[in-house]
């Protein structure tokens, strides 16, 4: 059910240094800073490794494959464009590159009985009415 009435949901703006992640979401890929000296991805995106401080990387292709670290079903809107949507699950996922390598998404066209620990998922695109493509999960099926 729409409600042309309702607004939209919070709008991500693509900021310095963020630019080419949702560039690269828009052509329905899953991209992250990785560190040209120790190799490591990182995760949000920021302006040195995480892991060993140097300032050199380049935006790399991740396979949008991982498992779910663990999740929460929201059932109250905290936004009016939450209201008709609710419930939604919210996920964060371990990505399958790297041990720790997790990020936070909306786990979408699943059962609430069938999310899981672990349970692999897979990386889609959604649009939001603005036009960006916003990266959401799937549980994987074997
Ligand atoms: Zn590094």
């Amino acid at each position: 059910m729409s409600n042309h009435n309702a607004p939209a949901f919070p709008y991500p703006i693509p900021e310095y240094g963020t630019e080419p992640y949702w560039a690269a979401c828009n052509e329905e890929r899953l991209v992250m800073q990785r560190c040209a000296s120790c190799g490591q991805f990182r995760w949000q995106p920021a302006p040195i490794c995480i892991h060993c401080q140097a300032d050199g990387f380049t935006w790399s292709p991740l396979s949008g494959r991982g498992r779910i670290y663990t999740w929460t079903v929201v059932t109250h809107p905290i936004h009016p464009a939450a209201v008709a949507k609710v419930p939604y699950v919210v996920v964060e996922v371990e990505l399958e590159e790297q041990a720790g390598l997790r990020m936070l998404s909306n786990l979408v066209d699943a059962n609430l009985a069938d999310i899981v620990f672990d349970a692999p998922v897979i990386v889609g695109f959604d649009r939001h009415p603005a036009g960006q493509l916003l990266p959401i999960f799937r549980l994987a099926r074997p």
